[in-house]
């Protein structure tokens, strides 16, 4: 049996006439940047997520640099955020010059823990990142709480959480900003690197529109230091094909899940563990294994693909040894990191190859 983790073939073979006319469609009309396909899509998010303001950008990361950048994120400002995640939103954050503060992460959900976030809280802190990690949000509410106490801005990074629904909201609409990231392999993905940053603040949007533009407010006007962060003409056209069939393929990946609970609920491992009241697009499906190392051995010998979300936590990055941080500063984000394992995730997975899956872990 050949598995595939992502199937991104698959996913392109099922709408490619309708993907294929619209890319044909924006190649006819020669719009390539901010055309046409972009405020519509933008429009097309906005009614998706319910949020105010929506605006696409050319990948996950440059979605949080903008949103960082928005917020009024500077040298020396610290912002708190998880160690477990991949490395982008600390990384923007240490890029402004600001400094990433981590907190340790739930043993269950892997999320940043709300109830460890106001001891890292100090004079400083300006922000708090939090990444809804593999497809669902961290307990956004809790947060939102801590943040209005001290007076910080919240932003969701959900590059891997777009569709999720939390409470009665759906991700990237549950702080004051959000950011996600369309790269291929996240549960909404284009054809190369996209992202899009949500707010309902009309001032914080116009900001990040120019900040997008190079700081542009009239043309060959800049006001503020920006980038050249634009998505461009033909992913928002891909994007628009992929989000209209969005709901169905989010179902896809829960009925994926389901069944992944039916075959591994009596191995010894442990399942993701996800809230009543949150709904995951299971941007990964992630377990834990004491034994990783053999059961990496079992799924190499059965052909079956995997991946390490993630094999190092942030802290303990090479990028970030000036902070200063040492092993065993986060022994959850440590452990995590030892035993974490993700398995073959995608709308197209047959019951058949979830079972062949499961009989290669005991
Ligand atoms: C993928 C990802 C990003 C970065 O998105 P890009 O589009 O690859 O720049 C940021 N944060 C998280 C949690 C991600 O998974």
């Amino acid at each position: 049996m050949k598995i595939d983790f992502a199937n991104l073939t698959l996913a392109h073979n099922e709408y490619a006439e309708e993907i294929n006319a619209a890319i044909q469609k924006v190649i006819h009309k020669s719009d390539f940047i901010m055309g046409e396909e972009v405020e519509l899509l933008e429009n097309e998010l906005k009614n998706f997520v319910q949020s105010k303001h929506v605006i696409t950008c050319s990948s996950g990361t440059s979605a949080l640099l903008l949103a960082l950048k928005a917020a009024g994120i500077k040298n020396n400002d610290e912002v708190i955020t998880t160690p477990f995640s991949f490395v982008a939103a600390a990384e923007m954050i240490a890029l402004l010059g600001a400094k990433p503060v981590f907190v340790d992460i739930d043993p269950f959900t892997y999320q940043i823990n709300p109830s460890l976030v106001p001891s890292a809280i100090t004079h400083k802190t300006k922000a708090i990142i939090c990444v809804s990690l593999f497809g669902h949000a961290c307990e956004i509410d809790t947060i939102n709480e801590i943040a209005k106490k001290y007076n910080l801005i919240v932003i969701e990074d959900g590059a891997q959480s777009f569709g999720s629904i939390y409470k009665d909201k759906k991700s990237c609409n549950l702080t004051p900003i959000a950011t996600t990231s369309f790269f291929p392999a996240k549960p909404l993905g284009c054809y190369g690197d996209g992202g899009a940053v949500f707010c309902n603040d009309e001032n914080i949007a116009k900001k990040i529109k120019s900040l997008r533009v190079h700081g542009q407010t009239k043309r060959y006007e800049h006001s503020f230091i920006g980038i050249g962060a634009r998505l461009d003409t033909i992913q928002a056209s891909i994007l628009r094909v992929k989000l209209k069939h969005y709901p169905i393929q989010i179902d896809k990946r829960v009925k994926v899940a389901r069944l992944y609970e039916k075959y591994l609920k009596n191995k010894s491992i442990q399942l993701p563990t996800i809230a009543d009241h949150i709904q995951s697009v299971y941007a990964q499906y992630s377990i834990l294994s004491t034994h990783r190392d053999l059961l990496e051995q079992k799924l190499k010998h059965k052909n079956i693909p995997y991946s390490i979300h993630y094999p190092l936590p942030l802290h303990l990055q090479p990028c970030f040894s000036y902070l200063g941080y040492q092993k065993g500063d986060f022994h959850i984000a440590e452990k995590i990191c030892q035993q974490i394992l993700s398995l073959p995730m995608n709308p197209y997975l047959t019951e058949d190859e979830i079972k062949y899956i499961a009989g290669a872990i005991t």
